[in-house]
This record gives structure tokens, sequence and C-alpha cells, in this order.
């Protein structure tokens, strides 16, 4: 039987790997100061994320106080019952969203994809096991969260959503974020950080960086779908993991 140390020196490789995994390499690097190489060969310092440039995390209207379930079950029954617009005649399942509704964050994506679609659930797929991942990376947990999407039927063949569909939707996000009332959102990718935060910006140039929604600090990420096509640039997993920091340094969490 294994003893008591090496079940923690298993504890911490697998921990460690897990923050490999999502490219926090730095978190357990041994010198977190030490130079990096770049891929030119140079040597630049690893650098510290920047402060948020948003002051204060919103407070919440009612710390820790969730909507009532008959709120809760209206808001879900409209948007399982929804047909406002065509994407709800090709959907398996409309996806309302999922998690805490006294969250003090909320997780923002486009559109349901196929797995989504299949099990009415959000974030279900190859990118919803990383977004958890990320999550957990935080030292929270999916249950801890609110995720959600701007639409809520899956658009065929994950094509972003047209404009018209978001305007006929968007009220359902609209009204989850006023019963939630999180004191941060993040966005993930450029559908949900257009909806909150219009610009003809690519996310290059807007992620990392607070927006604001009625009071509300914004943090647009690149999307994790992008990063598991991508999962060979360990510099946008790196991207990601600060702006998740600074999210949680808002929250008083770091
Ligand atoms: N991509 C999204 O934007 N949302 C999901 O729920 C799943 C994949």
């Amino acid at each position: 039987m294994k003893n008591r140390m090496d079940r923690l020196a298993e504890a911490l490789k697998e921990r460690a790997r897990f923050f490999d995994d999502i490219g926090a390499q730095f978190l357990i690097d041994s010198d977190p100061g030490r130079k990096k190489m770049s891929r030119t060969g140079t040597r630049r310092a690893v650098q510290a994320p920047e402060p948020p440039s948003f002051g204060k995390a919103a407070p919440k209207s009612e710390p820790g106080r969730p909507p009532s379930p008959e709120d809760i079950k209206a808001l879900e029954q409209a948007v399982l019952g929804c047909g406002l617009c065509p994407l709800s005649r090709l959907r398996t399942n409309a996806v309302p969203g999922e998690g805490n509704w006294a969250a003090e964050l909320m997780f923002i994506g486009e559109g349901p994809g196929r797995d989504e679609d299949l099990q009415g659930r959000p974030f279900v797929g190859r990118a919803g096991q990383l977004l958890t991942k990320i999550i957990t990376a935080m030292g929270l947990r999916r249950e801890d969260v609110y995720i959600a999407n701007v639409v809520k039927c899956r658009p065929p063949e994950n094509r972003v959503p047209h404009r018209e569909e978001i305007e006929v939707c968007s009220p359902y996000l609209v009204r989850q974020i006023d019963m939630i009332r999180p004191r941060v959102i993040v966005t993930l990718g450029k559908t949900p950080t257009d909806f909150f935060i219009p610009s003809r910006l690519g996310m290059t140039a807007l992620r990392g960086r607070f927006g604001e929604y009625r009071g509300i600090p914004v943090m647009p990420t690149f999307h994790p779908a992008y990063l598991v096509r991508n999962e060979r640039n360990r510099e946008l997993r790196r991207m990601v993991w600060e702006d998740m920091q600074n999210v949680m340094a808002l929250l008083g969490k770091k």
C-alpha cells in the first residue's frame, strides 16, 4: 500500500500535469521569475499579468441570494419551449445554461454545439472539457459559476449565430444576468464579446482588458474551442490563463 508521501507526490504530479495541460506552466516552474526562451531563440522575461484596468468587481445586489425557484423555472421553461427563431426548429434540445444562480462569476459562450444540443447542457464537448479545466485551475468548480450562451439553440454546422437570432434570443441571457447579478462576466470568443462590448477589433486586441456591461466588469478571452483547434499554441493558453488570473484578482480570490 502506498504511503502518505507517495500519494501526496502523485497528487502534486497530477496537479502539475494539469497546469501544464492548460498552459499554466509558469505556475509550476521552480523559479517563476526565470527567463524564458522565445520562439526566435532570444531570451525574454516571463511577464507578470497586468493589473486589471477595471477597478472593482460589481457588488452583488443580494450577496449569495439566488433568485426564486419559480423565477428560475419560468426562465428555463421559456427557453426550453422557445420557438421564436428558425434555430428552434433545428434543435434537439435548447440549452438554457447551468450552474450556480448565486454565482459571482459567469462564463458566456456563443451558442450550443453538437454535444450541447444532444445533451441540453452548455460546454460539454471538447471545448467544454477545457473550460472545466480552466475553471478548476482557478480554484473553482463548474457548480460554483454560471455558464450560458448568447443563443440557446445550436446554429447549423456550428455557424456564427445571425444578428436576428441573437436579437431574438438575447433577452433570455439578459434576464439570466439580471437574476444572477454576477460580479464579473467572462466572454468566450468574439460573439459574446461583441454582444457586451461591440467593436471592430479582433479577439487578440480585445482579450485581457476589462470592459463593462451595466456596471459589471466583462473580461473577453479566447473561446476554448479556439484553444482546442490550436492546441500546440501555448501562448494562447498562457494568455487565457493570464486573463483568468486578472478575473480572480478582481474577485479578490488571488
Ligand atoms: N461553444 C459555445 O460557445 N458554447 C457551448 O455551449 C459549447 C461550445
